[in-house]
């Protein structure tokens, strides 16, 4: 079945879907899709704190250090900021979480809010090789003025290094050097990979993909297939 066969009935059951992998295994591509084809919103931290920063915020002020050094930013402050956002009246629905929960402690906050409105939960993990998370990750650029993202190795621009839309040149997020690239993956095996054994333990629905040598399109048909056999399963 395609993206696009998954009807508002059958995916009553999945409101929180959570896309958990390191960086560079896809979560945000996936994340775009999914909005798409589902119509729920995409709920990325990593896209709000940096829009935090862009506008020079008090949050944007203290995170922006963190997010430099590729650290985790504190959670009571990205707890806050999601609790926001899924009060917001365009998650009623349903919605899709792209970064979030990285700790532990994430999680339960998460969880708890969830419970207390008796919205569901599914995580999608989303299972990449650490060396191409590497040439993923140090590939990568960005449109600074639409946003489009490419990577040079998997999704390149027709023209050098300039964007397809606007013909601006791309740049490279400032978080994708390759000192700060390798703190990023540390951080997720020391604080984010963990909760993989967590959500275990606490019996949550967990679905796990090989994203390595994948199209976008195509792991968004195994992800939403995924989702229906969860659903016609729980
Ligand atoms: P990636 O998954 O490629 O690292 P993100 O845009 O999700 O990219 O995150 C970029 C940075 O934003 C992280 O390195 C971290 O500093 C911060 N961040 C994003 N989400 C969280 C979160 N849930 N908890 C703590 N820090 C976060």
């Amino acid at each position: 079945m395609s993206a696009q066969g998954l009807t508002p009935e059958r995916r009553e059951k999945v409101q929180a879907l959570v896309l958990f992998g390191p960086p560079g295994s896809g979560k945000g591509t996936q994340a775009k899709l999914l909005m798409q084809c589902l119509g729920i919103p995409q709920i990325s931290t990593g896209d709000m704190l940096r829009e935090n920063i862009q506008a020079d915020s008090p949050l944007g002020r203290e995170v922006s250090g963190i997010m430099r050094a590729g650290a985790l930013v504190p959670d009571e402050m990205v707890n806050a900021l999601v609790e926001q956002r899924l009060a917001s009246p365009d998650c009623a629905r349903g919605f899709i979480l792209d970064g979030y929960p990285r700790t532990r402690q994430q999680a339960g906050a998460l969880h708890n809010w969830l419970m207390k409105r008796n919205i569901d939960e599914l995580v999608i993990h989303l299972v990449v090789d650490y060396n191409s998370l590497i040439t993923r990750l140090t590939g990568r650029r960005q449109c600074p003025q639409c946003g489009t993202l490419y990577n040079l190795i998997s999704r390149p621009p027709k023209q050098g290094e300039i964007c397809d839309k606007d013909g601006t040149k791309l740049v490279i997020r400032e978080d994708d050097s390759a000192p700060v690239i390798k703190e990023r993956l540390a951080a997720y095996d020391r604080q984010t990979q963990p909760l993989i054994a967590y959500f275990r333990e606490e019996g949550r629905r967990l679905l796990a993909l090989d994203a390595n040598d994948v199209r976008p399109q195509e792991l968004l048909e195994e992800i939403c297939r995924a989702i229906r056999e969860d659903a016609r399963g729980s």
